[in-house]
């Protein structure tokens, strides 16, 4: 249920010790409340400029408004990480096409797998036909995997062993549109044998997917281990400037404190694009995959 998920990743956010929410119990409203607040943010992986941001704006607004009682500084913390999360909500746009293609990027281990099978599920409850394209196919074993998965789930795989990723991928789009899908999911490596580069397989990947379909991939999404915070601002960064992103599915939001990395997405710190978050990761079951909303977001890291 939605309050169980939440409450996940209230305590996955609240996990170092500095739980923000905490801090508004019992002090009064002064240098040294900012001061702890500035710490927590840096620690939860919100970054310098976002923090700063946060901050100045929180600094201003309690000038301004003249709070002196904790519990109303929070709750204007609360408005203003809500605020500035903001853009980075977006609805995934399903019915745009059909098949809508989808391209999806990101590192071993961040999960990927995972990720492709809990939204192959969401969108089939949502009445919707998915095909799949098992696109690394450098890993025998996560061909099988995918294989495998999509028997037990009725969802069509296209995968050919050993092949060409952007073949398998040409393959699926066209597969896709003979069947009448309403969704093509295209699985990409999360890491390659040595001397290819990943970044130039991936680019190959898109180029082909649009050979297939002028319009597609009509998103392109980077799988993001949320627990990793400021590193997934670097792939963040990586995976852009390669494929140009247009959405982030975050994962492990459940068992992390560093959620704040998302307030530096959000800031585009770092020379990173605010990419919209369409999904975060909560947990490893099949509904554990939540889409994101600012505000409750917000709740969960300030409390
Ligand atoms: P891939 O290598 O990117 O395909 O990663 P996988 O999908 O295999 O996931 C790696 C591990 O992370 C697995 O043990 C998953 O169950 C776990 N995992 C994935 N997403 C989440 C999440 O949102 N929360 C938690 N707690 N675990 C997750």
């Amino acid at each position: 249920s939605k309050s169980s998920w939440l409450s996940r990743l209230t305590s996955g956010l609240s996990r170092t010790g500095q739980n923000i929410s905490s801090l508004f119990v019992g002090v009064k409203v002064d240098e040294a409340l900012f001061e702890e607040l500035e710490t927590a943010l840096i620690m939860a992986d919100a970054g310098v400029e976002a923090t700063e941001k946060l901050l100045a704006a929180l600094r201003a607004r309690v000038r301004k408004e003249k709070i002196a009682d904790a519990a109303l500084v929070k709750a204007a913390l609360r408005d203003l990480l809500a605020e500035h999360l903001a853009p980075l909500e977006k609805d995934f746009p399903i019915d745009r096409a059909a098949p809508l293609v989808v391209m999806i990027a990101g590192v071993n281990g961040a999960g990927k797998t995972t990720s492709i099978g809990k939204l192959a599920n969401a969108f089939q409850r949502q009445g919707k036909s998915v095909l799949l394209a098992a696109g690394d196919t450098f890993r025998a074993a996560a061909r099988e995997q995918l294989i495998a998965w999509g028997t037990r789930n009725n969802v069509t795989v296209i995968a050919q062993d050993g092949g060409d990723p952007a073949a398998v991928a040409f393959d699926a789009v066209n597969a896709g549109r003979a069947r009448s899908a309403d969704v093509v999911m295209v699985d990409t490596a999360g890491r390659l044998p040595t001397q290819l580069h990943l970044m130039e397989e991936l680019k190959k990947i898109k180029r082909v997917i649009g050979k297939a379909d002028g319009q597609a991939p009509h998103e392109v999404l980077l799988v993001v281990d949320g627990n990793t915070g400021q590193n997934a601002i670097s792939q963040i960064r990586a995976f852009d400037a390669a494929i140009e992103l247009t959405g982030l599915v975050v994962t492990k939001l459940d068992g992390t404190a560093k959620g704040g990395a998302l307030a530096a997405v959000a800031a585009g710190s770092q020379g990173v694009r605010p990419v919209p978050v369409y999904w975060i990761g909560v947990g490893e079951g099949l509904e554990d995959l939540q889409p994101f909303v600012a505000r409750e977001f917000a709740t969960a890291v300030v409390g």
